[in-house]
């Protein structure tokens, strides 16, 4: 088929020209022109002996469009191979770019001094390649660097998205964390779901995670980092992996028998539930991994043996609550280790969509405002309860003489100073006139730490007929706060100091 093109260069046009050879780029047709013309080639790749085989379906050869890996065992065969693909090229008028291709050994190089070449050109050999897309690494130090190249490429991202937004009306955590999680995840885990991690990878990854939460909340580096995830209804890396990884093993256990990535999956899989004793590795090993960790495996053999299960929309349902559920007992377990986390315990129940950052969404001028109240949740409010462990003042409360702890209620309701008081008594009263009355009943039966975390935890759900209630409380922990700061600096140093 002819096709003609021409060049622009700016406004200049060159001549139309007919293309000889290739395909449109882009074009809907072009994919199968091209598998047709390939196809004669990864043939006869497979058919040469000395390739890679699983079970005995031969995979020498996988390609996927323009993308063509050859996997042989030996240095030698792999010539043979390429010498071939070579010949293909010269009878049809195509040529392979030296520099383009390149080799990955798996496991030590058993012939150094043998050269991988194509025609008259050697192939360098690199620890890191891409194929499909997924960076494909040779050694510890490659999987590394790959994955740190990922989580810059992830940061980079964040930091520009945080940049939209005016200086006064900030973008609201809620929108940053749906930016977050639509670009800079999939950048950050790509290809990561067919990838074994090993430690310390997942562990940057995670940090990682937990930097860009605390960034989009605007808490500070050291909060404690079960709270900053739970806030925004985050998973850890770890569990979005093993949601990303039961999911695609179900997909590929649902694709029709004819297709080969379910053959392929299939006598992998069989040989790693048979073979108790052997020693497994690979993404199906991990998959099936994973499924054994969130005791799904009898959904996984089932589907293999009798072709029954969930639906692919049921198993996706299914195994985010499992992983959910598993996630949610983790963090509980894990938040009560942080003695400064108390009150977030008590206010915080679930891994959802904090309220304060709806609110923030619904009323972007209360955003400063539910920031602070956000890091008296955390614990990271700077009172002595928190601070005094490090600071040597002890963790008594400064403005009432050193004779109570500053704890959050105490802090919000105690307090005894006078300065503090008076303005205490005019806020509650405003927040209660606002409350719905049953609610109002409710909260005077309260003791104080309970009455703290509802009010923090902003009343334990989030009702957008309920934004002037929110807005009431927001105001009575921001203008409490400030007092205190006031208070605190009219002090002289050394008050503050001897107490
Ligand atoms: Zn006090």
């Amino acid at each position: 088929m002819d096709f003609q093109c021409r060049v622009r260069i700016g406004d200049e046009l060159s001549e139309w020209f007919t293309v000889q050879q290739g395909v449109h780029q882009g074009a809907p047709f072009s994919m199968h022109l091209y598998m047709l013309s390939n196809n004669e080639l990864v043939v006869e790749l497979n058919e040469l002996g000395g390739g890679a085989c699983i079970a005995d379906i031969k995979t020498t050869a996988p390609a996927f469009a323009d993308d063509l890996a050859i996997i042989a065992l030996f240095k030698a065969t792999l010539n043979m191979k390429l010498d071939r693909a070579r010949r293909h090229g010269r009878k049809w008028r195509y040529e392979y770019h030296p520099r383009k291709n390149k080799v990955t050994i798996h496991g030590d190089d058993s012939s150094p001094d043998i050269d991988v070449v194509i025609g008259d050109s050697v192939i360098e050999v690199v620890q890191q390649h891409n194929h499909v897309g997924v960076a494909i690494c040779t050694t510890r130090k490659a999987e590394e660097t790959s994955i740190e190249n990922k989580i810059q490429a992830a940061y980079r991202m964040q930091l520009a998205t945080q940049g939209i937004g005016s200086g006064t009306i900030r973008l609201s955590p809620d929108t940053l964390c749906s930016i977050y999680c639509a670009v800079s995840i999939p950048k950050m885990l790509y290809g990561l779901v067919i990838r074994p991690l090993r430690w310390p990878s997942l562990d940057k990854l995670e940090v990682a995670h937990w930097a860009a939460a605390k960034r989009i909340q605007g808490l500070p580096p050291h909060t404690s980092n079960p709270a900053c995830l739970a806030l925004l209804g985050w998973l850890s890396i770890e569990a979005q992996l093993d949601i990303q990884r039961l999911i695609l093993l179900w997909s590929i256990l649902c694709l029709p028998w004819s297709i080969i990535y379910k053959e392929v999956a299939v006598a992998r899989l069989l040989y790693h539930i048979m073979d108790t004793r052997g020693r497994h590795s690979g993404p199906l090993y991990e998959m099936l991994c994973t499924a054994r960790k969130y005791g799904l495996q009898d959904y996984i053999s089932n589907r293999i043996t009798e072709g029954t299960g969930p639906s692919q929309n049921q198993w996706k349902q299914l195994v985010k609550n499992t992983v959910r559920d598993r996630e949610t007992t983790r963090w509980q377990m894990t938040t009560m280790m942080y003695s400064k986390l108390y009150i977030f315990m008590d206010a915080v129940l679930d891994i959802e969509m904090c309220v304060w950052w709806r609110v923030a969404r619904a009323a972007p001028v209360l955003l400063h405002q539910c920031k602070l109240l956000v890091r008296v949740l955390v614990g990271e409010h700077g009172l002595g309860s928190n601070t005094g462990r490090f600071s040597g003042q002890g963790k008594q409360c400064v403005l009432c003489d050193g004779h109570y702890t500053e704890t959050v209620e105490h802090f919000l309701f105690l307090c005894s100073c006078e300065a503090m008081h008076q303005p205490r008594v005019a806020l509650w009263t405003e927040l209660e006139d606002v409350m719905p009355p049953a609610m109002r009943a409710d909260v005077m039966k309260m003791t104080l730490r309970a009455r703290a975390a509802f009010l923090l935890s902003g009343c334990h759900s989030w009702v957008p007929e309920w934004v002037n209630l929110y807005a009431k409380i927001l105001k009575y922990v921001h203008r409490l706060y400030q007092l205190r700061t006031e208070l605190l600096e009219a002090l002289e140093p050394d008050d503050i100091s001897c107490t």
